[in-house]
Parts: C-alpha cells; structure tokens; sequence
C-alpha cells in the first residue's frame, strides 16, 4: 500500500468527519451563556490509528475414549493402518473462527469387556448401596405417621410401618443398569482425534490521544486504509506511520513463537483509521473538551458540565 494511498485516506476521511462532527454535536451558542472568548468552541481533528493481526492456528490432539458397543461391524485393527494425527485430512468449517472437531482415527477400533460392570451390564445401585431399599424420610425410619389426629400413633402411610421405602432408582434390585456400557456388557475402544482451530487477535492502538484510551478507539469503526492475508505474512515496513511498522513486526514475532504447539494455516493484518474530534468548549466560565470518535460518532465527555440531559443538548 503506498504512502500516496494512505495520506489520502486519512485526509478524506479526516474532512468527512469534520464536515459532520460540527453539525451534530458543537455546543450551541446561546446568548445568555455566551463564552467569553471568541475562539470557544473550536475543534481539533485527530485520528487513531488501530494495527490488527489474526493468526488461524489448528492444534491435533489424541485420546483413548470408549463408547458403549451396540452391536455393529468394526474395523479390524489388522486390516489397514492407522494414520498419524497430522496424515488425516480436514479443512475448517471457516477461516479466522473458532471451531472444534472431533472424529475417530481409522483402524484403532477394538470392543473390550465393560471396565466397570466386568460385563453383565449391570451394577451395584449407587443410590441404595445395593441395598434395595432406603430411609423413609416421612417418618423419619420409626414407621409412624408424623402427624396423627388422635392421640394414638398410626403407621407412616408411605412405609406401612416399616421405617423404609424402596429405592426409587433400582425398584428395589439393589442392581442398576451400567450407564458406561449401556447394559450390554462390552465397550469399543479407540483413538479420538480433536481438531482445534483457533483464531489469536492481538492489536495495537498506535496513536494516543489525550483522555481517550485504547478500548474506546477498538470498540467503533473507522476506515480500513490496509488489509492483507496470506499463509504468513510479512511486516508492514514501508507504512508512513512508523509506529505502525513496528507494531506490526512486534506483533508478528509474538505471534511466531507463541503457539509452538499450533500449526499455522493463514494471518490477516489491517490498519483501521479512526476519526477524533476533539471539542475544545467554554460554558459558564469553565473550560471544557470532548471528542466525537469513530463512525458511530460515539462521544467521550468526562467533565461534561450537567449531568442533567434534559437541560443541555449537545
Ligand atoms: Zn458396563
Ligand atoms: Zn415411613
Ligand atoms: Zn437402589
């Protein structure tokens, strides 16, 4: 991108704002309150300048998992050979987003006795420790109805007496279905890849600009005067800004050795221009400023006069 290019932009972009800001937001000059001096309000037009990059990384991890086995073909671990992670071909869903893909690695499937039940799909119930039956928490285990009209006591109607109810969970077996083989005893073991596509954005605001910092100039929108992409790029060094420059190739050699773990697939950088005006103002004897910024003309007025809106309109 030429130097040509972005001085252009900015000027035009500077002289579309200044061309707005004025119209909507100047203070009115009201004849009661006229400033004292003759030069209030007046305006100054800057512009934040906002250096982003973006590195889509994908990240291949392998675990043993297991599923219940139902039944069904398998591939034989000696019919063919597993690939390795990286061998096994995926594309992202779509690029600079996160996503996460899990899919089983071909000839790893081998069915195995369920590990907990030891095979009859069954197991001790947890809620009664096997037992079959539990407190009754109506009457407390004595068997007896808790609240009684007469004086005589009368057995607990949800126990007939006996102080216990069944399990709710196993019906009273003591033995309840194995959730980790489903009830049939066996499982199917194999490797689970995890494919991980992470999208890193680090930016950098590179104009400062009195009162107003850097979140606020991240959160609006202003003029993408630069965007590049490739498998990886390459520093902006023949920007006009030379703080762009270097932001640019602090940013890139960050990213270079941060995700050593990560396999890089495409970078993007941009360099937004972001419209200030900065309202130099003079109301009831006391000096003020506040600036209009970004193309949703967002205002930042932290010693604003009246807090009341009603009674002045900006
Ligand atoms: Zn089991
Ligand atoms: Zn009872
Ligand atoms: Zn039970």
């Amino acid at each position: 991108m030429g130097q040509h290019y972005y001085r252009s932009a900015s000027n035009s972009l500077l002289a579309r704002t200044a061309d707005r800001t004025p119209k909507t937001f100047a203070i009115p000059v009201d004849q009661q309150h006229s400033p004292s001096s003759k030069r209030s309000p007046y305006i100054v037009f800057t512009a934040g300048g906002d250096y982003t990059l973006e590195t889509f990384t994908e990240k291949r991890t392998t675990c043993w998992a297991f599923e219940p086995y139902n039944g069904g073909p398998v591939e034989r671990l000696d019919s063919g050979e597993a690939p390795f992670p990286w061998d096994i071909p995926s594309l992202p869903p779509s690029y600079f987003k996160n996503h996460v893909m899990q899919l089983e690695v071909p000839y790893t499937a081998s069915i195995k006795l369920c590990h907990v039940c030891g095979g009859p799909g069954r197991k001790r119930c947890n809620t009664c420790s096997g037992k079959g039956y539990e407190y009754c928490y109506h009457c407390h285990g004595d068997g007896f109805s808790p609240v009684t009209l007469r004086s005589a006591t009368k057995d607990c109607l949800y126990c007939t007496g006996s102080g216990q109810r069944k399990c709710w969970k196993c019906g009273g077996e003591g033995m309840a279905l194995c959730k980790v083989c489903s009830g049939t005893g066996q499982i199917r073991c194999f490797i689970r890849l995890t494919i991980k596509w992470t999208n890193h954005m680090d930016d950098h605001v590179v104009e400062k600009i009195s009162n107003l910092d850097d979140d606020k100039i991240r959160n609006v929108s202003g003029e993408v005067v630069c965007q590049e992409e490739e498998t990886s790029l390459l520093p902006l060094t023949h920007f006009p800004d030379t703080t762009v420059s270097m932001a640019s190739a602090q940013l890139l050699q960050n990213h270079a050795s941060s995700f050593p773990e990560e396999k890089v697939l495409k970078q993007r950088h941009k360099v937004s221009i972001v419209p200030v005006a900065s309202v130099h103002y003079k109301w009831k004897n006391r000096e003020g400023l506040f600036h209009v910024y970004g193309f949703e003309q967002r205002v930042y007025a932290p010693d604003y006069p009246q807090t009341c809106c009603c009674c002045c309109i900006l």
